[in-house]
């Protein structure tokens, strides 16, 4: 497949960015292209993604990795943290880091097989300043080189709010944002969370709901500043923060 082919057969891609006010180029589109066919193929292997279907993953897996922009408290330059918490296949750390090649980017999960794929993703769709940390989040944000050093952490689909900011709220520095991607009524769910994103040093700013037509469903985006240090028994052991999360 030719360079020009590449861009116009992501055109469900092209015009969802194009809505969130972003371009990307033909060598942006043919990192999606390769993401896309990686994936497809390793899936046949290992369970990465129950959504296969090219004109779905655009938008369930890419365009949405890629509305967290709407939620960024500046533009993000160069050398720039992002930690992305339980990526499971990339998503959303891989589409922001094609968006953003500048950041440097951190690729958590807890399972080594996915890590597998991660190593093969990264290193073929070249992208640089990436690492792929394997291991659970209760234990790598006590790791003094990855607590409170990132000035956002990002996560999608790992765990419901309250236990979420245990897991999360630990990587990011004070001064630093992590935004967590939802789908739903998650009111209640904020609510109950909100004990525990201030025990853990973090403010709640916004919750913002995704305004494209491209979701059939509702999508948010919950934005929390850090604002104050976490306290040193954060995270508490694995399991922990989901089987009694903090109210
Ligand atoms: N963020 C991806 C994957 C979601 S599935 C997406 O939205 O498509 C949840 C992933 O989180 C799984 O890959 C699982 O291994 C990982 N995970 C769950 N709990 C974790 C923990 N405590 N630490 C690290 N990774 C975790």
């Amino acid at each position: 497949m030719g360079k020009a082919d590449t861009k116009t057969t992501m055109k469900t891609l092209e015009f969802g960015a194009n809505k969130l006010g972003l371009h990307l180029t033909s060598r942006q589109f043919e990192q999606f292209q390769v993401y896309y066919r990686e994936l497809i193929d390793w899936n046949r292997r290992m369970n990465l993604t129950a959504i296969t279907d090219y004109e779905e993953v655009q938008v369930k897996h890419f365009l949405d990795s890629l509305t967290v922009v709407q939620a960024l408290k500046l533009p993000l330059s160069k050398g720039v943290k992002l930690i992305d918490v339980g990526t499971g296949a990339g998503i959303p750390g891989i589409p922001l880091k094609i968006l953003l090649p500048e950041i440097e980017l951190v690729l958590l999960d807890a399972t080594k097989k996915k890590a597998g794929f991660l190593e093969h993703i990264t290193e073929k769709l070249k992208i640089k300043n990436t690492r792929v940390v394997v291991g659970r989040a209760e234990e790598i944000a006590h790791k003094s080189e990855y607590r409170q050093q990132f000035d956002l952490v990002l996560s999608r689909a790992v765990a419901g709010l309250s236990a979420l900011v245990e897991l999360t709220l630990p990587f990011c520095a004070v001064g630093g944002r992590f935004i967590a991607q939802k789908k739903g009524s998650i009111e209640t769910e904020v609510q109950s969370a909100r004990q525990a994103i201030f025990l853990l040093g973090g403010e709640l700013t916004d919750v913002k709901t995704v305004e494209l037509s491209e979701f059939s469903d509702r999508r948010l985006l919950v934005v929390i500043d850090k604002v104050m240090e976490t306290p040193a028994q954060y995270p508490r052991r694995p399991g922990i923060p989901a089987k009694r999360p903090l109210v």
